[in-house]
């Protein structure tokens, strides 16, 4: 700055002294301080604190109940036990279990055993990980391998998972706004493991710093602690692949305990018709189905019938009724669904069930369980009708705000 405005007034042929440029320079530094002042006024207004705060660490369980895990860093680590600290130089080692305790190039280590470095990723398995990972002693006296970072870089490792193709960063927004959000509400659900959520989809998919991309990171650093919020806390938000045209009440999927939110409560979808899996239809045999039954503990003989019994208000089957040899139950349709097999049968959206040479024959609408945000209908709304991600959020979760959250420090 002192440079330029000594340039700006020498090439004038202004004749001006050294005190006249430092008064230059000084007044326009100022002006630059007050305008940057005013700048982060601006922006602190633009973001709504929620006035919620979350832990900032986390625990994800990478890999469970393995006998044995390879640990890499390209620079020195090091690796903590209850009892002693221990500095290893770069390169690899194989950790197996004993008994109760780690054994690494023949020596025996208490566990857990705390691993950190100087790299910012370690590499467990050839795949890597940000900040530490820990080695603990599983519940079947077997190794778990968990990742300890911020939530913030857990995302980064979720997105390139959990978005449903494409990088357009207006869906990976929304993306990563309801995967904050999720993560944050669920922190601990698997407390007893020893670690808060697993990397499944179970919780969420999680790759770790080996599937981050530039764009993913992008969505997550510029929506930075942002959750969605109802009435002063983070909202649930449920997520599918395709709600069909119907998003649905959760009342009608899981035993939903109390009241359904108003956010949560099904709503119409025009945005997510021409997508995949937006009509389907499967064939599956009678004897499979059947087996499928048998296993989770259905006393029945050969299958005569399969028929839906009453719809909900989201075009949902309310009940699946299946005729047996000796008999005939109901059942709940996720149930059944995710009983004979979710991957065929892709959503509770059943328009119909015929039997044709031994073979029951579905055709329906939708993939997922249909709850909360349709992610082809996001993408179709960010991508082609232009919506931005707060947007977006507000038509699956009406009556929500996006805040920020502040994270423990
Ligand atoms: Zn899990
Ligand atoms: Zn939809």
């Amino acid at each position: 700055m002192f440079l330029l405005a000594y340039q700006f007034l020498y090439n004038k042929n202004t004749k001006f002294e050294f005190k006249n440029i430092l008064c230059y320079y000084l007044t326009m530094k100022i002006l630059k301080n007050l305008f940057c002042v005013i700048g982060l006024l601006c922006f602190s207004f633009s973001c709504i604190f929620a006035g919620i705060t979350a832990k900032n660490l986390m625990k994800v369980g990478i890999l469970l109940d393995v006998n044995e895990v390879v640990i890499a860093s390209d620079k020195q680590y090091t690796l903590e036990s209850p009892d002693k600290k221990y500095y290893l130089s770069a390169g690899k080692i194989n950790i197996s279990v004993s008994g109760k305790q780690a054994v690494i190039r023949k020596k025996s280590y208490s566990l857990p055993l705390k691993i950190s470095g100087k790299s910012p990723v370690i590499a467990v398995n050839k795949k890597f990980y940000r900040s530490e990972i820990i080695i603990s002693l599983s519940s079947k006296n077997k190794l778990n391998v968990i990742n300890e970072l911020s939530v913030e870089d857990y995302l980064k490792g979720v997105l390139p998972k959990e978005a449903d193709g494409g990088s357009n960063l207006e869906t990976l927004k929304v993306q990563a706004v309801i995967s904050r959000s999720y993560v944050l509400k669920n922190l601990g659900r698997h407390y007893k493991d020893g670690f808060d959520v697993c990397s499944t989809v179970h919780c969420q998919v999680y790759g770790g710093a080996s599937c981050e991309n530039a764009v993913c990171n992008r969505a997550v650093i510029e929506t930075e602690g942002e959750v969605v919020t109802y009435e002063n806390d983070i909202a649930q938000t449920l997520f599918h692949a395709n709600c069909g045209g119907f998003t649905e009440d959760p009342k009608y999927v899981w035993s939903w305990k109390s009241e359904t939110p108003e956010y949560l409560k099904g709503k119409k979808d025009k945005y997510c018709k021409t997508g995949p899996h937006s009509v389907w239809t499967t064939t599956i045999s009678e004897k499979t189905i059947r087996e499928k039954l048998i296993k989770a503990g259905y006393d029945i003989g050969e299958i005569n019938h399969i028929k839906v019994s009453g719809t909900t208000e989201s075009k949902g089957a309310k009940e699946i009724i299946i005729k047996h040899k000796n008999g005939k139950f109901s059942m709940n349709p996720y149930k059944f669904r995710t009983t004979v097999d979710p991957w065929l049968i892709k959503s509770t959206m059943i328009d119909d069930i015929s039997k044709k040479d031994g073979n029951f024959v579905f055709e329906g609408k939708g993939w997922g369980h249909r709850v909360g945000l349709c992610q082809w209908g996001a993408k179709v709304m960010a991508e082609q009708e232009g919506f931005s991600y707060k947007e977006i959020l507000e038509f699956y979760y009406p009556g929500t705000k996006v805040e920020k959250i502040e994270y423990d420090k």
